[in-house]
């Protein structure tokens, strides 16, 4: 009896011992499962940063676009894994792939010893459509434009039509709410298809006011100018196109697109309250659509 009770003893001994490595290798297994998860998430999060980085140094600079992208992926937390960065033919895309290898940690007793997380990521330059913030109170009548040529945002004293000289009303009319459009862009989301109505008049004083204090919030060293000036400068600016100028009075008109310019100084008063800008490609936060016109105001899609 003893003998027999003794060799039961044993057995169950035998049988929580095997449990044991059985339930130990299942939590194992499922603990690192649970880590390649989020090794996984991790790549995918740094190859999206590298695609978005990427496709905006596109629109700037083709060339410098992969070196950028792999800059991104390395800061990531990614600086001996390897990526691989591929270009679209007409230079709108940009493809982003990598892989990482995960050391696996309790599963290697089952003998797993690592594995290979791969995440890819198309990111597509397209224009915009809408603009979530920042627009300011100038449109301009749609048009071809020119890339680096000088545009009137805002026309002078007699050189109004209807008495409408460029000025859009964003959130309320007056010289106010302009002004302060003007130096801080309009906080509300815009939309091509969108009506806005004009601010008719010469609006002289907020004009000048504001386009200086814009100009003034250039803090870069040296202080930017077109040739030489930082995407995120305050004299960057984006403002809206619309299907016609030409109308009377306060009226309404509708958006056809948004572009940006780099803004000039030397605005005067009167007569000579003009404001001008410069045509430049750059990238905005919004919402982009492949069905918008190019008005070279991009964002950046990212697809599988
Ligand atoms: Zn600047």
């Amino acid at each position: 009896m003893k003998k027999l009770l003794k060799s039961q003893k044993g057995s169950t001994l035998v049988i929580f011992g095997l449990s044991a490595v059985v339930l130990f290798g299942f939590v194992a297994l499922v603990a690192d499962i649970g880590m390649m998860t989020l090794h996984r998430a991790k790549l995918s999060n740094a190859v999206d940063a590298a695609a978005l980085a990427g496709a905006q140094e596109l629109i700037y600079n083709a060339e410098n676009a992969p070196g950028r992208a792999a800059e991104y992926f390395r800061e990531n937390g990614y600086a001996d894994s390897p990526i691989d960065v591929a270009i679209d033919e007409d230079q709108t895309a940009i493809r982003v792939t990598a892989s990482h290898e995960v050391n696996f940690g309790l599963a290697r007793v089952l003998g797993f010893s690592s594995e290979n997380v791969q995440a890819t990521v198309k990111g597509k330059v397209l224009p915009v459509i809408a603009v979530n913030s920042g627009t300011r109170p100038f449109a301009i009548q749609d048009q071809e434009l020119e890339f680096g040529a000088q545009y009137t945002l805002k026309r002078g004293g007699g050189n109004g039509s209807g008495g409408n000289y460029g000025g859009i009303a964003l959130g309320g009319n007056g010289a106010k709410i302009y002004l302060n459009n003007i130096v801080e862009g309009y906080n509300e989301r815009l939309m091509v298809g969108d009506y806005v109505q004009t601010e008719p008049g010469n609006m002289s004083g907020p004009t000048q006011d504001g386009v200086n204090q814009l100009i003034n919030q250039c803090t870069h060293t040296p202080r930017c100018t077109f040739d030489h000036f930082e995407p995120d400068c305050p004299r960057v600016i984006t403002v809206i196109i619309v299907d016609t100028l030409d109308v009377n009075g306060r009226s309404t008109v509708q958006i056809t697109g948004f572009a940006s310019f780099f803004l000039e100084g030397g605005v005067g008063s009167g007569n000579k309250s003009e404001v001008t800008g410069r045509f430049i490609k750059t990238v905005a936060s919004g919402e982009v659509s492949d069905t918008q016109n190019d008005y070279g105001l991009y964002g950046v899609r990212l697809m599988e």
